[in-house]
């Protein structure tokens, strides 16, 4: 990766974090999950909303924690909001994969922005104690779609 595209993923990361996009409780959601890391001691809660065909139509989250957890929770509302539930899981399974793996991720078929956010977040991988910081609003995002009202989860 050169050096421009590095400074640009550092910038979605900053601002992100400083600025959270949908960070709110909607009223009329349908699914909710709250997640904790406690490593780092980032938490949040999630709260989608689904129409009757599976649609995400709207996603959002409110909590605290580092600035890692915040811009991954962040852009991830950003990328759900008009995604399939099955498009939703695949995108995390891509996420995880190269947050985790010692490859780089291949993207290449999901559209231009997601891809951005998801290497910005997916720079992580780098630092092994901030991995989990990144994928908390994730993991709680499964929990969500997989109960209507999940318990509490934990990346421990
Ligand atoms: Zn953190």
């Amino acid at each position: 990766m050169n050096d421009d595209l590095r400074d640009l993923y550092q910038d979605l990361i900053l601002d992100h974090g400083k600025h959270p996009r949908n960070f709110r409780a909607p009223e009329n959601h349908t699914a909710e999950a709250s997640g904790h890391n406690p490593l780092c001691g980032d938490k949040l809660t999630l709260y989608l909303t689904l129409d009757t065909d599976g649609l995400i139509k709207d996603a959002a989250f409110q909590g605290s924690g580092c600035a890692i957890s915040m811009a991954s929770a962040s852009m991830m509302t950003e990328m759900l909001k008009g995604k399939s539930v099955d498009d939703a899981r695949a995108l995390f399974a891509k996420f995880h994969s190269a947050c985790t793996g010692e490859t780089e991720a291949d993207f290449s078929s999901i559209d231009d922005d997601d891809a951005a956010r998801l290497h910005a977040i997916a720079g992580v991988r780098h630092y092994p104690m901030r991995v989990k910081c990144a994928t908390l609003a994730w993991h709680t995002m499964q929990a969500a779609l997989d109960r209507e009202h999940a318990d509490k989860v934990s990346t421990e």
